[in-house]
């Protein structure tokens, strides 16, 4: 059996890593040195497709046909609030599949999200078999603890289509402890927070970990905060320095701002090291005489700090907030884990320090933490690692619908699963004919807060006064988040069963169709040479699979 991988397919960046011949998680570098792959896939006008550094410097000529933070939309459907204002913000076109879900429209199609991450799939499933020099067929993939079973179904389905068996989905908050060892601790019960500033995202967790079983507690965040914002306040600064000093409006030139915007980002992260940098950029732009601008200055941590207080502050309440539903004290978290490149800035660490009285854990990497973790979790499912750790999960309550518009649970979150439950029911009028059981998974107390899953209805009920016909409903959720819902009238026995299985979007239809055209598409290629993080094929792009309606699913 080849190696099971980990990978942290991440909102900006991705990582993939494995359990090295000690035991140790490692990451895999790809052959260009890049030890993470930005989340980003571009189109070229002849179909070529590029993933990672090429795909995201392509943006500055082709913004349309260059997708990122296709985690934002799987599994999601187009009208969700942060759906609509990432829509809002995004160059590239958010449109509505038949059944509402969130899809990208590339060249005149539209794509799905599952089809974007398999190309960063497959991509860092080539960086793994280049590095371990052995084919990879199975991973585990790390998620937001918040995904519901629609994203997390949806990310297997991009693992299909991207040709790797996802053999598990992970909390991501849990595959960073585990690369901290926080499932080794023996004694009682730990708790710990993960406080992740990517890219564009910032999450907190409150978890513990007893016994191997992680629990998250709660969950909070910004998905509108992350270090893309520090750099674009170094960029607006500098963009206005030149306006007054050359009156030339930089926002018009997009090849100067892509230039500004790495440079930028290049300046916060040497200053999160040290105290001063300089910004060199020659032939930047022309001046209104068109003499070149060959921009260069001195910029200081201190400024970048003034320069994004605001920032910083918007990390507090969120924490305070997550604290606050997990019914926990800041002084009760005996340890905060850092993830996300963006925790390497000073200023975060010491925000970090004052919301939980005490010093963060360092010594993971950052930005390789989640996938490490992956990699760790990888080991212990293939029998690698001695490690044991209890890990699966129902991510959110699972209960029906009572009265009009009410939710009783059945199976709370965070159910080791397997599950199984069983709840008993009367029938609430005389001679009851049938009784419709629907489910419903989420955290509201009202229904409506709530996500359908499917209905079970049994019917031809024995008559009976109100009360005296029984049923017994019993929910069994598998290690797949696979549902089996059965209800039986006690006194006859009838029984009447529906199984739900989580659906991420895609019928299998279309997933088979996006691996049909993409097999087409593999044949007709000539294979460019690999490099800056591509997967370079060069192809006539086919007419999309039609998407079928929702009647056809
Ligand atoms: P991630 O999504 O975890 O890969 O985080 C990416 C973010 O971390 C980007 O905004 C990077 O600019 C930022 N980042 C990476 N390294 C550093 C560093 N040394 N100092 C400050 N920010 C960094």
């Amino acid at each position: 059996m080849s190696r099971i991988i980990g990978i942290d397919l991440g909102t900006t960046n991705s990582c993939v890593a494995v359990l090295d011949e000690k035991g140790q998680p490692k990451t895999l570098v790809a052959a260009d040195q890049e030890r993470t792959t930005p989340s980003w896939v571009g189109w070229s006008p002849d179909g070529t497709v590029t993933v990672g550094t090429r795909a995201r410097r392509q943006a500055v000529t082709n913004a349309s046909a260059t997708v990122f933070g296709a985690k934002r939309l799987i599994g999601r459907k187009v009208n969700a609030d942060d759906v609509a204002w990432f829509a809002k913000l995004a160059p590239f076109r958010i449109v509505a599949a038949p059944n509402g879900d969130a899809w990208v429209r590339v060249q005149g199609q539209p794509v799905s999200p599952q089809e974007i991450a398999a190309h960063v799939l497959r991509r860092l499933r080539q960086v793994a078999e280049e590095a371990l020099g052995e084919p990879v067929t199975r991973c585990v993939v790390t998620v937001p603890a918040y995904f519901d079973d629609a994203q997390r179904q949806a990310t297997r389905e991009a693992g299909q289509i991207a040709g790797v068996d996802v053999v598990r989905i992970l909390n991501e908050p849990t595959a960073a402890a585990l690369a901290y060892g926080a499932h080794r601790v023996t004694e009682g019960r730990r708790l710990i927070a993960v406080f992740d500033l990517g890219g564009g995202t910032f999450d907190i967790s409150i978890m513990s970990v007893e016994n191997g079983i992680f629990e998250v507690l709660a969950t909070g965040g910004d998905s509108a905060l992350g270090g893309e914002d520090w750099d674009r306040k170094i960029l607006e600064r500098i963009v206005d320095e030149v306006f007054d000093r050359y009156r030339v409006d930089l926002t018009g030139v997009p090849m100067a701002l892509s230039r500004l915007r790495d440079a930028a980002e290049n300046a916060k992260k040497a200053l999160s090291a040290q105290a001063e940098a300089v910004i060199q950029l020659p032939f930047l732009a022309n001046d209104q005489h068109g003499a070149p601008i060959n921009y260069e200055r001195a910029i200081t941590r201190d400024e970048i700090e003034q320069l994004t207080q605001e920032l910083l502050d918007r990390l507090e309440a969120p924490c305070v907030k997550a604290l606050a539903d997990a019914g926990l004290q800041a002084s009760e978290v005996e340890e905060v884990l850092l993830v996300g490149g963006m925790t390497r800035w000073p200023a975060v660490q010491r925000i970090v320090e004052r919301i939980f009285a005490r010093k963060p854990s360092k010594g993971a990497n950052p930005d390789e933490v989640v996938a490490l973790g992956a990699a760790a979790y990888a080991g212990i499912l293939s029998g690698d690692a001695d490690d044991a750790a209890l890990l699966d999960v129902t991510p959110h309550d699972l209960g029906i619908k009572v009265g009009d518009s009410g939710f009783s649970v059945i199976i709370p979150r965070n159910s080791m699963l397997p599950v199984r439950a069983r709840k008993l029911f009367a029938t609430t009028a005389d001679d009851q004919k049938f009784v419709s059981i629907e489910l419903y998974q989420g955290e509201s107390a009202e229904l409506r807060g709530n996500r359908k899953l499917g209905q079970v209805v049994l019917d031809h009920l024995p008559i009976g006064p109100a009360g005296t016909v029984r049923v017994e409903l019993v929910i069994t959720v598998d290690v797949e988040s696979i549902m089996s819902v059965t209800a039986r009238e006690l006194r006859s026995g009838k029984e009447a069963s529906v199984t739900i299985r989580p659906s991420g979007g895609l019928s299998q239809r279309e997933i088979v169709e996006i691996i049909n055209r993409r097999r087409q598409e593999d044949s007709i290629l000539a294979k460019l040479p690999s490099e800056g993080g591509t997967v370079a094929r060069v192809a006539t792009r086919e007419q999309p699979a039609a998407i079928p309606s929702d009647e056809e699913k």
